[in-house]
């Protein structure tokens, strides 16, 4: 049996999207399933619209959700004398011709047949004209493109695809379509087929907006005499309102950096991509890498479009809340050492990383993690919400600031007269800590509430979290008396 070989060829003219990574995704889940190999090749023969920082951005994309490969990355550009001896390997066997038509004169025709309403295709000017006819072109300087010449044959050609199935379209409606341009360089459609033939590619899985170029790659491989590889065309990826998602319309919310750096745990959004466009026919959304290399077929990605549910004017998401209801589970569910070295990244990059978490206050920083983490929904929200827990300058929100202190100015006494009764105590245990907060309740004539809720703002700056018992042991006791008796300031 021969190898499975498949590849991610991406364009490096922007970031990686969420549509690039999806298809970067199916590609590795598929080779993964198959024991097969990923090859990247980046496609960089638009030289105009390539750049460095696209190519970087894709590669550290890539990395970053932990989809790695097997060969490359290659560039196509390297490759250009295999693009152009397949051109003069069309153009002998007569699979291709030199077509001397003027922009001019295509774009008039062009308008022309709009007008009437006619097939726009090229029409075929070039294809008849005799080797010395061509000569006295070529010798008069006249440029020229290579066009393929589509068979004229009755029927029907096609490929079977996994996804969609048996795909087929008249031979009659595909133009003789240009492979090289007037500047002798060999087009994408071409150059794409030259490098899947030489990787030995076996599946191609790709996107629908491929279609139109599948129909007319048949026909390259056919006449360069290749196999075809089996192809799988995966749906597009649409927006609420049916329209395809892109950098205009909707910003960085496509990109895949926005969920890294909004601090998305790589494999949640690996597992929300995956569900973007294919399903495993049951309920089941939660997925280990195992198990969805395990669960993944061709078969089972779907037909129609999916669609990203961005609601740009719904404020409580800032992205597909399915995405953030994925991110939730694995930041709860996750083993707890591997939360660990995700937010050990986000808090040095906050600056609140203290070697000591790794060393004797490993226990407290794990620990800490495991009972802040219930209700966060990003990693960011360990140095942002969780600030307390791990420096002294976090904010206090507005909400709690109003609610369950401003409201109550005897806070200002109460407070630090918790706070000294906390100092005073031989050891500080979480239960009798939180006995005295509503013994001063009592002697003070309030309810519990009102001293426990003014506590925790001034605390943890949150209006809600954990059990109070078990914030002031994660914060411990100075922490808390200090805090405490700096509760004057907020007024
Ligand atoms: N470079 C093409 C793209 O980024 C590759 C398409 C393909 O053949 O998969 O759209």
């Amino acid at each position: 049996m021969t190898e499975t070989r498949l590849r991610f060829p991406p364009s490096p003219t922007g970031y990686l999207h969420i549509g690039g990574a999806r298809t970067a995704l199916y590609n590795w889940l598929f080779a993964k399933k198959t024991g097969g190999k990923l090859i990247l090749r980046i496609e960089d023969t638009d030289a105009e619209r390539s750049t460095e920082e696209s190519i970087n951005g894709i590669l550290d994309g890539l990395k970053w959700l932990g989809i790695d490969w097997d060969e490359g990355p290659y560039f196509q550009t390297r490759f250009s004398d295999d693009h152009l001896a397949a051109a003069r390997k069309l153009l002998d066997q007569g699979n291709a011709y030199k077509c001397f038509c003027t922009k001019e004169v295509l774009d008039a025709k062009r308008e022309a047949a709009l007008a009437a309403k006619q097939n726009l295709g090229y029409d075929g000017t070039c294809r008849h004209l005799k080797p010395a006819e061509v000569r006295a072109k070529e010798e008069a300087g006249i440029p020229f493109v290579v066009r393929f010449r589509v068979p004229e044959r009755q029927g029907t050609l096609g490929y079977d695809d996994k996804v969609l199935g048996r795909i087929e379209c008249d031979y009659r409606e595909v133009d003789d379509f240009v492979i090289v341009r007037s500047n002798g360089k060999p087009l994408y459609l071409l150059c794409n087929v030259v490098d899947d033939i030489r990787d030995k590619i076996s599946h191609i899985i790709r996107g629908q907006d491929h279609m139109t170029n599948t129909t007319r790659q048949v026909l390259l491989y056919e006449a360069l005499g290749a196999p075809l590889p089996v192809f799988a065309h995966i749906p597009l990826t649409l927006d609420t309102k049916k329209a395809k998602i892109s950098k205009r319309s909707h910003g960085e919310i496509v990109a895949v950096h926005f969920y890294r750096e909004h601090g998305f745990i790589p494999w949640a959004f690996n597992n929300f991509l995956a569900l973007l466009g294919w399903s495993p026919g049951n309920d089941r959304e939660i997925f280990t890498r195992q198990e969805m290399i395990e669960a993944f077929t061709l078969e089972r990605i779907n037909k129609s479009s999916s669609i990203f549910n961005f609601r740009k004017d719904d404020p409580k998401f800032f992205t597909d809340p399915k995405a953030i209801a994925i991110n939730e589970h694995y930041l709860r569910t996750m083993a707890i050492e591997e939360i660990g070295e995700l937010v050990r990244q986000e808090l040095e990059e906050a600056g609140l990383w203290n070697q000591e978490y790794a060393g004797e206050k490993r226990q407290w920083y794990l620990k800490t993690l495991d009972l802040i983490r219930e209700r966060f929904h990003t990693l960011k929200d360990f140095a942002t919400l969780g600030r307390a827990y791990f420096a002294e300058d976090f904010r206090i929100e507005d909400k709690p600031l109003q609610k369950n202190v401003l409201k109550f100015p005897e806070l200002q006494d109460w407070l630090p007269a918790l706070a000294d009764r906390y100092a005073r105590m031989d050891e500080f245990s979480a239960e009798e800590a939180e006995r005295l907060a509503r013994e001063l309740a009592e002697e003070k004539d309030v309810k519990p509430g009102v001293i426990i809720n003014g506590m925790r703002t001034v605390v943890t700056g949150q209006l809600a979290g954990p059990s109070m018992i078990e914030v002031l042991t994660a914060i411990g006791r100075d922490r808390v008396v200090q805090r405490l008796r700096r509760t004057g300031e907020l007024f």
